[in-house]
């Protein structure tokens, strides 16, 4: 089984997403308001596995980081509780087995951790693996000056501590339907999770994360000026691209408000999102 869950929502400038491409361009396929603001989506992954694993990918923000930033540029809204999310599936937070972060920017993962009511700071599944790249863990660490505001470094301490963090050093198949692989570009060492299917005609899913987070960004120069190290993030994402078309798999676009996942045709040198 495989379902996507909406956490919510927030704004981010249309120019910082789409870097280098003039708007004439890139707002034909992705909105933006009078201020310039798209509206990106934080769309959790859920996969039931045949070999019994309950895996979350990317919870979303979460309620602690907008607490201490309820006033934020980001505007986030219509945020969900994952943990009451799942519930609705019949998936209690304690059922989770594996939690993938594709990397450690506070909207992918601050919702791993909740402070409860005495103001403790708990794992929101507590009895979850916490899958996150060696780079990524370094990076949160000893961050380059251009990321240190996206990192929440005191959540990896307390997964870490209660002996729930997995550490990934490169590409690996941790279960057989599973597939984990590294990508620099966004970030360091970004993880980008394939579920294979039980069935082989079926196609595999691919969590792009901020590899290719909109559908719009399947055209490969539309690289976020958020991305660090954006000639890589060109490579990636046609290393990415040209598997998807090969292997007519769908992709999930964790931040796309409007397109979450889609299959991937080559038109010319470029691609689109089908
Ligand atoms: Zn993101």
């Amino acid at each position: 089984m495989f379902q996507l869950i909406n956490t919510g929502y927030f704004f981010a400038d249309g120019g910082a997403m789409f870097g280098a491409i003039p708007k004439v361009t890139w707002s034909r396929s992705y909105p933006a308001n009078e201020r310039n603001l798209c509206v990106l989506a934080m769309h959790a992954g859920v996969v039931t596995t045949g070999g019994e694993r309950v895996i979350v990918i990317d919870p979303g923000v979460g309620k602690d980081c907008l607490d201490k930033s309820p006033a934020s540029f980001y505007q986030f809204h219509e945020t969900k509780n994952i943990a009451e999310e799942l519930e609705q599936l019949g998936i209690t937070a304690e059922a989770v087995t594996d939690v993938i972060f594709t990397h450690l920017h506070f909207d992918h993962c601050g919702a791993a951790v909740q402070t409860d009511s005495r103001g403790m700071a708990k794992p929101v599944f507590p009895n979850a693996l916490h899958w996150v790249s060696r780079a990524q863990y370094e990076s949160e660490r000893n961050p380059h000056p251009l990321e240190s505001d996206s990192f929440l470094p005191g959540n990896t301490r307390l997964l870490e501590k209660a002996s729930l963090l997995r550490i990934v050093e490169s590409t690996i198949e941790p279960y057989p339907d599973v597939r984990l692989e590294l990508f620099d570009g966004h970030t360091l060492g970004q993880i980008v999770a394939t579920i294979k299917p039980d069935n082989e005609d079926v196609p595999a899913i691919v969590f792009a994360g901020d590899v290719i987070p909109l559908s719009s960004q399947v055209v490969p120069e539309r690289i976020s000026a958020y991305d660090l190290y954006p000639a890589q993030s060109y490579f990636g994402k046609i290393r990415m691209l040209e598997k998807a078309v090969r292997e007519n798999q769908t992709l999930v676009f964790f931040h796309d408000a409007y397109k979450p996942s889609a299959t991937v045709r080559k038109v010319g040198n470029s691609y689109k999102a089908v």
